[in-house]
């Protein structure tokens, strides 16, 4: 059970000596019982103390990655149940699954698409994250055979070998080797010989349970039998039986801190009609799932389920920002137009998306300002004359164009004459202060 705030301070030196960044040991031993602060923070904690207060400050879903290298993704580690509250720690991965039953080329042909469904999006990368290989043949033999192709087509993707037969799943396991793989498929029938073919491969343990009763005895089950890496099924498939398991789940595991539901969540959506694919996903992705099993890869299905991902998993109060630097919209010369704005995600989309309809190239400098917008930017004094002078300067921009010129946004135009005096040689021109107003300006130029 957790401790509370009295009792996690009874463990602590009690010296106040603030090295932790809070004031007292007793301020610091709330925010642990929040879990809104980590034990390492408290260098002069005692060896006896940080074995008791480690299993009580512990995330309450725990963190399991899956996967090696840059492609590997980490799941649980979750505290909150409602992201407002804090944040939603690590994002859901989405897995296409392949079936044993396929073509080989059919197969390779999924892991080709896997490959090449990354995206870049306000400079985070986003992708299908896994393939899951099924068994759906029930012949071991073919089963290795698809874990040998999505082996080498698809070098680097995590994988979920699903299957109920441990034979199966220790000949296909072998071909992904120190690449942290989850094995789906214990049951009440085969946990032992399931739990053993996963440690011996250093694998995760996907357990497929009826209910969720059977859930929490399967997962303690699997720990005794010393797996730690669990990822469970409830075995609900339809949407409103995947909301009610995996809030009950949630709920579970970070109110009460009830450790055998503690795991990352899979859900098995497949659907025929793609476009119910994609509802139930959106479900999985706001209710607490950490992979979602998809039957197929379609471009508009992942647009949407990455952009809701991304959305969902982003931190409430850290706006989202884009890089700092000069982008090219479209095909630009030397006097093309340069503008200046911040680095405000939604300010770039809504900018760059105007000045690409005006279908004029232009150069669009976009300065940090800390994600925050150009009025609030300009009001923290984060996109000062100063400030957008020395970003200016520090571009190197100047000797790419052959007309320095620079459209400031019309809601700072009170900046133009200090950024003139600040860049000389410059002309400061103030644009327009919405960005939709932006091609008329462009097109009156031209
Ligand atoms: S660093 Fe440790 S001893 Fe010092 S105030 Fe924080 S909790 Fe107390």
């Amino acid at each position: 059970m957790a401790l509370s705030g009295v009792e996690i301070f009874k463990l602590l030196p009690k010296t106040n000596c603030k090295k932790c960044g809070h004031p007292t040991c007793l301020a610091f031993a709330m925010k642990l019982a929040q879990r809104q602060a980590t034990l390492d923070l408290c260098p002069d904690v005692s060896e006896e103390a940080k074995q008791k207060l480690g299993e009580a400050s512990a995330p309450p879903v725990r963190p399991i990655t899956i996967g090696s290298g840059d492609k590997a993704v980490k799941m649980g580690e979750e505290t909150v149940l409602f992201r407002h509250d804090k944040k939603f720690v690590n994002p859901a991965v989405f897995a296409v699954e392949v079936r044993d039953s396929q073509s080989e080329a059919d197969i390779a042909s999924v892991c080709a698409q896997v490959i090449s469904s990354e995206i870049d999006r306000v400079g985070q990368k986003l992708r299908i994250d896994a393939i899951v290989i099924s068994n759906e043949s029930g012949d071991a033999a073919k089963l290795e055979a698809a874990a040998k192709t999505v082996a080498s087509k698809a070098a680097g993707v995590p994988v979920i070998i699903s299957t109920t037969n441990p034979q199966a799943a220790e000949s296909a396991v072998k071909h992904f080797t120190d690449k942290k793989p989850v094995i789906f498929g214990a049951n009440a029938a085969n946990v032992e010989a399931m739990a053993a073919v996963a440690k011996n491969n250093k694998a995760a343990l996907g357990i497929a349970a009826a209910n969720l009763d059977e859930l929490s005895v399967l997962t303690e089950k699997v720990k005794s039998l010393g797996v730690e890496d669990i990822i469970m099924d409830s075995g609900a498939k339809k949407a409103k039986e995947i909301i009610a398991n995996n809030t009950l789940i949630r709920r579970a595991a970070i109110k009460k801190n009830f450790k055998p539901l503690g795991y990352p969540i899979i859900n098995f959506i497949q659907r025929e009609d793609s476009m119910h694919e994609a509802l139930v996903a959106t479900v999985c992705v706001a209710k607490y799932a950490s992979i979602i099993v998809l039957s197929s890869m379609e471009k508009w299905k992942n647009l949407a389920l990455f952009a809701l991902r991304q959305n969902i998993y982003t931190d409430p109060q850290v706006p989202m920002q884009v890089e700092q630097k000069i982008y090219n919209i479209g095909d630009v010369k030397p006097d093309s137009p340069l503008f200046v704005t911040t680095n405000f995600s939604l300010t770039y989309f809504i900018v760059s998306g105007e000045i690409e309809n005006s279908k004029v190239p232009s150069r669009l400098a976009v300065m940090d300002s800390e994600g925050l917008s150009v009025l609030t930017a300009w009001a923290a004094g984060k996109f000062t004359a100063t400030k957008i002078a020395q970003f200016i300067n520090e571009s190197g921009i100047e000797k790419e164009v052959s007309n320095k010129e620079l459209i400031i946004p019309g809601y700072v135009a009170i900046l133009s004459g200090s950024i003139e005096e600040k860049l000389p040689g410059w002309k400061i021109t103030v644009g327009p202060r919405e960005a939709n107003a932006i091609p008329t300006f462009l097109k009156s130029r031209v």
